[in-house]
């Protein structure tokens, strides 16, 4: 696991707060981000105050972000580590 760093509502009336979690490891077709920017954007707000009545709690906003390449799966081929990356939606699609 990854030790990581956000910031977390733990209520839908609750102000963000600084909140440490784990990540999975990287995967052999992902890669690990050090975040450097993120972006909360409207469906953030939406998630955090649970309008939307599926918030999982605590809520760690911010899906949209920009770092670097810290780490990479044993099949990723496309990036290195160091590279400038963003992030543009959310992680494990199932892509169809
Ligand atoms: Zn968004």
């Amino acid at each position: 696991m990854i030790p990581a760093t956000g910031y977390a509502a733990k209520h839908s009336f609750s102000r963000l707060k600084p909140f440490a979690f784990e990540r999975n490891d990287v995967g052999p077709n992902e890669v690990q981000i050090d975040v450097m920017f993120c972006g909360v954007c409207h469906s953030d707000i939406h998630q955090v105050k649970n309008e939307w009545s599926n918030t999982v709690y605590p809520c760690v906003p911010g899906h949209e972000v920009v770092g670097r390449v810290a780490k990479i799966g044993q099949g990723v081929t496309r990036h290195a580590v160091g590279d400038l990356v963003g992030v543009g939606c959310m992680i494990d699609s199932c892509r169809h």
